[in-house]
């Protein structure tokens, strides 16, 4: 399933950066055309991958938006952790979940807040992910990484890389989901990630392996100038 060659380099997508405002913005006038609102069918279909026979796991969503994934996850009864700078996309999880919310402050970083379910097993926290560390959120059995390496500026992967490193418990396992399309001819995000790039990012900290490449090119795409869009996901373990 994974037999598609990658010939292209980053390129020109290297230094291109988008602010904290930028995203808020985005959420603001509702280009959130990445927002999926059935969930993802790569979770659905590797789902025991993730969990692999394990319940009442502790999953993290980095970069989570309004994932509708987390519900999934925490209706299983896994403790659900999500991460994302704006409060309205985290606001519009809840309510479009109907699910009560209580508001409680982080005093470990100025001016974030967690909204946490009434439940208790859903915590999202409304500040940037490099706020965080384990010693604030602890550490995870599970990763689900959609929209969220591919949406880091491409100068930060290596510290987001390292951080989420720090995050993970010993036999962890982190669904990746990257994108491959042609970056010389759209600019990101999603940014283009090759495989040479995730191996040299975790490599040495797990075992890396590719599970498919699903082809996902739609008008939107071709809009963007693209003539091929790929998904691909990789599961990661964290062995040692
Ligand atoms: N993972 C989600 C959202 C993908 S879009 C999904 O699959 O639908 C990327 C999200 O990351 C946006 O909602 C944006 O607001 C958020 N974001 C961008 N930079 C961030 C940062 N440094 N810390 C936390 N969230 C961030």
């Amino acid at each position: 399933a994974c037999g598609v060659p990658e010939g292209t380099e980053i390129g020109s997508q290297k230094d291109r950066v988008v602010t904290e405002e930028e995203w808020l913005r985005k959420w603001e006038m509702g280009n959130i055309g990445f927002h999926k609102e059935q969930g993802h069918p790569l979770l659905q279909k590797y789902l025991d991958v993730l969990l692999n026979g394990r319940s009442g796991l502790k999953i993290f969503f980095p970069l989570c938006g309004k994932a509708v994934e987390m519900k999934w996850l925490a209706d299983m009864g896994h403790s659900v952790v999500g991460v994302e700078v704006s409060e309205q996309a985290l606001k519009e999880f809840f309510a479009e979940h109907s699910l009560p919310y209580r508001e409680e402050p982080v005093p470990e970083i100025s001016g974030a807040k967690k909204l946490r379910s009434t439940s208790g097993n859903i915590s999202l926290y409304c500040c940037s992910i490099y706020d965080l560390s384990s010693s604030i959120v602890g550490k995870f059995d599970g990763v689900w990484d959609r929209g969220a390496l591919v949406a880091v500026n491409p100068c930060d992967r290596q510290r987001y890389v390292s951080l989420m490193i720090t995050l993970m418990e010993k036999n962890s396992s982190y669904l990746l989901v990257t994108v491959s399309y042609d970056p010389n001819k759209h600019k990101g995000p999603p940014f283009y990630v090759p495989e040479s790039e995730i191996k040299s990012l975790f490599g040495n900290r797990c075992e890396i392996k590719c599970l498919q490449k699903l082809n996902d090119f739609s008008e939107k795409h071709r809009q963007w100038g693209l003539d091929y869009f790929l998904e691909v996901l990789y599961i990661l373990k964290f062995v040692a």
